[in-house]
């Protein structure tokens, strides 16, 4: 085994920007590699070094850097300072560098960021000589201290936040801008005192020690809470590291003439064509980000310094051609000059995924295929949402930035905690903030919307609501938020904590209580057509559909497999075929027995007599013939599976405590009451510890005599009377829980007989009905090669194979333990949401390859929830599953992914 040890210390850990490129996201993380490229480009990007992720990891693994990392920093710094002609925190003119994480794929403000470095008490007055400015130079020093004190050295950043706007106010000055150099420099003083006052420890005056310490803070980020949650909820691996980029400062806050900007090469929020960006003058850094301040559009910014954007459009252009998709750029401007900072392909919202990917089809950029490639089933599954009526009353608030689209209704709630403590109990939440901080994400996870004062569509609300599709208004200026008193005004409104309001993400509109919310218009679209829906539509809306239609359409031409729906009524196929969905993969019968129907099966439990049981079934069998006639007329022509009866027989009667206490008291008063008794008697004797592995499945149809052959019969009846009456029945009867092919014998015998039986009298003779079976746990898949010598087709159940292969009890472990082993990484998902491939999808290949050995026609599916999971779907794909699946809601996303899905496997770009 190769020692991680000894390959770190003999790797390569650290880059120049000139050296990398984008292919190397993997190492240098996505904002070095994409460094890189831009250098590569010959854009103007300040000089640096990327220290990769294979240094992080071993740090995080051993905790402490390799040592020959020390080494390859030394050289890359010398490299940089004989580039630009100055040294690290040299005291005449020094050189600064940023400290930067940047992880493979983006994780925005979750991890830390240290600018300014190599200032200290001698360097500052260098650089003061050196930009002929005192006031920067000593703000530059603040902003060192302060950041390096809170990210570097972990003390809260309210304690200097306090002092900051202490200083302001002594100083009579309304921004940081104002803020008079004597008065910075006594602020340095203090920032420095709480650092050491907090930390044991002197502010480090050493700059190389600063640039130490400050790439150890990064490292360390990687594992913040935070960056874990963002994690989890995006699915990335704990185990990749970040990179760290040491850049070489430009500064933006160099005076008027200066300043720093974010921009995307198209509207990252709707997908409109045209470049869309916020621009701050005399700013530095994290300010655009943070929304701590109100922007200027990029049209200001023309106005202001049309060198410097008319520099920027061509770049941006030049971006667009490169990576052929929207951009996502940060820049400064240093008296000036015009400084490219950071770009990669630009995070965006679902609407706007599907319409600059069919632009740029239209603009002959990318292919077709490229397009379907570009966009997700998850995105697609976004646009699903409802909207709110727009005929429905309401009472307008104010009006601030669409940031993510989307409407949600919740209480309004005024911090994180809260936030996540409301939705725990069941509530819809608002989170409504003066501007979000990392520190919010708990919050933003849990609430149904997330409301800003402050910030553009670049903050820090926006970019993370976006990122995880939760609906977003932001810099809603006229809103005063008071969150110590949990109020908020706006014009003569004051709203309290646990009022509720509406948001719409999608126009920027804050309403005062509930509002009416209707089905999205991508649901319009699939419901009622393209026609229709497009006539419903303004024109942007109108785009979106056309876009989702294209791309749908695109997938439906390119996928292999064939998609389904699970449905268990005809109103739900009615709507599952509306989806698209090819057939019926799974129509579970147990709901046939619910409601009033519920006294039949209790009358089939207690029947004591053969004749008993014979007449509770009777009694049955025309109301399920019934339920399947409707449900074969649904979905007439397309293939329709249905299944046995399942779950254990107890869930169709009462519960047993209230029985039993029922029972107790008339006994006590005196009364009991025979039936009653009869009943509990029953429950009693079916009552089992653990029921999900108990008399349920094929074991119910071996177990009460006549269950199985009435539903058979019913299904059968069904199919004929659908053929007597012109139809196109296509079903297919399925055994649930088989473990051995010996219990598929069995009920196939009894199956066999009845079909023959019922398809023999009359209009049934043309009926072929296939007899398949479920693999659901472990020892089917193991034993496929024979269960395939008694099954037409498998349908792989992949809730019980998750719950049996895993031993976990679907219903308890996702709120008993999921969270904890999410946090441990023992998984990046739980497996009952996506598919297992290592465990589940191991024994899935090994029943694939047994069950085709044995028939080498056999009709292989997939109907657990996985059906729906875009990833899973992808190994659905890859395995060689001829279907999959699904909720009807969720067959348009399984459309898009399979056809995502073949292209993926085509190019080599595939699943497994
Ligand atoms: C399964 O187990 O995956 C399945 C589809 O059946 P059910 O969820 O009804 O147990
Ligand atoms: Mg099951």
């Amino acid at each position: 085994m190769v020692n991680p040890r000894s390959s770190a210390q003999r790797a390569q850990l650290v880059f120049d920007f000139s050296d990398g490129s984008r292919e190397q996201v993997d190492l240098l993380g996505g904002k070095g590699a994409n460094l890189a490229e831009m250098t590569k480009l010959g854009l103007p990007v300040p000089p640096g070094f990327t220290i990769t992720t294979e240094a992080c990891r071993y740090y995080l693994a051993q905790g402490e850097e390799p040592q020959s990392l020390r080494v390859q920093v030394t050289m890359a710094l010398r490299r940089l300072e004989d580039q630009l002609g100055r040294r690290l925190g040299d005291v005449q003119d020094p050189l600064l560098v940023s400290v930067r994480s940047g992880a493979k794929f983006s994780m925005p403000g979750m991890m830390e960021t240290v600018l300014n470095v190599g200032l200290n008490d001698y360097s500052v007055k260098g650089l003061a000589e050196a930009a002929k400015d005192e006031r920067f130079a000593w703000d530059s020093y603040r902003r060192l201290v302060q950041m390096f004190g809170r990210t570097v050295l972990d003390i809260p950043g309210e304690l200097f936040e306090e002092e900051l706007s202490a200083a302001k106010q002594r100083a009579g000055a309304g921004t940081d801008v104002e803020m008079p150099a004597a008065e910075l420099r006594e602020l340095v003083e203090t920032f420095k005192q709480i650092c050491a006052e907090h930390s044991g420890r002197e502010f480090p005056q050493d700059p190389r020690e600063q640039l130490d310490m400050a790439m150890r803070a990064v490292f360390t980020s990687w594992n913040t809470e935070r960056a874990r949650i963002y994690r989890r909820r995006e699915r990335i691996p704990h185990d990749l590291g970040t990179a760290v980029n040491i850049c070489a400062m430009v500064f933006g806050n160099l005076g008027d003439t200066s300043g720093t900007g974010v921009c995307f090469t198209r509207d990252p929020a709707t997908g409109k064509q045209g470049a869309y960006g916020d621009y701050l003058v005399n700013a530095q850094g994290e300010d655009v980000v943070s929304g701590i301040r109100n922007t200027l559009s990029l049209e200001d910014f023309a106005r202001l310094d049309p060198a410097s954007h008319a520099e920027l459009s061509q770049i941006m252009r030049r971006l667009e051609t490169h990576y052929r998709d929207l951009c996502d750029i940060e820049f400064t401007v240093e008296r000036g000059k015009l400084w490219m900072l950071q770009t990669r392909v630009g995070k965006r919202t679902a609407a706007a995924a599907f319409r600059i990917a069919t632009q740029l089809i239209d603009e002959r950029l990318i292919t077709e295929d490229e397009a379907l490639h570009r966009v997700t089933g998850d995105q697609l599954g976004q646009l699903l949402f409802p909207q709110f009526d727009a005929d429905a009353e309401r009472t307008l608030l104010t009006r601030g930035m669409a940031a993510s689209p989307g409407a949600a209704v919740g209480k309004l709630v005024f911090d994180s905690a809260t936030a996540v403590a409301e939705a725990a109990r069941g509530e819809n939440v608002i989170l409504c903030r003066r501007e979000t901080t990392p520190d919010d994400l708990a919050g933003m996870v849990a609430a149904a919307g997330v409301l800003t004062s402050r910030g553009g569509k670049t903050s820090h609300a926006a970019v993370v609501a976006r990122g995880m599709g939760r609906t977003c208004v932001c810099g809603a200026e006229e809103l005063d938020i008071d969150a110590e008193a949990r109020t908020l005004t706006v014009g003569d409104n004051r709203l309290a904590e646990g009022d509720v309001v509406s948001i719409d993400g999608t126009t920027g509109e804050v309403f005062a209580g509930t509002l009416a919310v209707v089905a999205s218009p991508v649901v319009n679209y699939l419901e009622l057509g393209l026609d229709h829906a497009l006539a419903a539509a303004d024109a942007d809306t109108a785009d979106v559909v056309r876009a989702v239609d294209r791309l749908l359409r695109h997938a439906d031409r390119t996928r292999r497999l064939r998609v389904r729906a699970n449905a268990d009524t005809a109103e739900d196929a009615g709507r599952a075929r509306v989806m698209g969905a090819e057939g019926i993969g799974l129509c579970r019968t147990e709901h046939m027995f619910l409601g009033d129907r519920r006294v039949l099966i209790e009358r089939l439990i207690l029947a004591e007599t053969d004749g008993e049981r014979e007449t509770a079934l009777a009694e049955l069998l025309p109301l399920q013939r019934a339920d399947f006639v409707a449900l074969l007329t649904a979905m007439d022509g397309l293939p329709v599976t249905i299944r046995l009866l399942d779950p254990p027989l107890h869930e169709f009667l009462p519960d047993r405590t209230e029985l039993a206490v029922k029972v107790a008291v008339a006994r006590a008063n005196g009364g009991a009451d025979a039936a009653d008794e009869r009943l509990l008697a029953a429950v009693e004797r079916l009552h089992e510890s653990n029921p999900m592995m108990g008399l349920r499945g094929v074991r119910l149809g071996l177990m009460v005599p006549g269950l199985y052959s009435m539903q058979v019969r019913a299904i059968t009846e069904a199919a004929a009377e659908r053929l007597a009456a012109g139809g196109t029945p296509v079903v297919e009867i399925m055994v649930p829980l088989v473990a051995s092919v010996m219990e598929l014998h069995l009920i196939r015998d009894e199956i066999d007989g009845i079909v023959a039986e019922v398809a023999g009298n009359g209009e049934g003779a043309a009926l072929h009905i296939p007899i398949g079976t479920m693999i659901e746990l472990p020892r089917a898949a193991l034993t496929a090669r024979r269960i395939a010598e008694a099954a037409e087709f498998f349908s792989f159940g992949t809730n019980d194979l998750t719950q049996t292969t895993w031993g976990f009890s679907r219903d308890d472990v996702e709120s008993s333990i999921f969270a904890a082993y999410l946090d441990k990484g023992v998984f990046t998902v739980s497996p009952f949401e996506s598919l297992d491939r290592d465990g589940v999808g191991a024994l899935i290949r090994t029943a694939v390859a047994a069950g085709r050995e044995t028939r080498p026609g056999i009709k292989l599916g997939v109907c657990g929830e996985h059906g729906g999971d875009p990833d899973s779907v992808h190994f659905f794909h890859a395995a060689d599953l001829d279907y999959v699946s699904c909720s009807p809601f969720r067959v348009p996303v399984a459309r898009l992914e399979s056809g995502r899905a073949a292209l993926a496997a085509e190019t080599g770009d595939g699943a497994l």
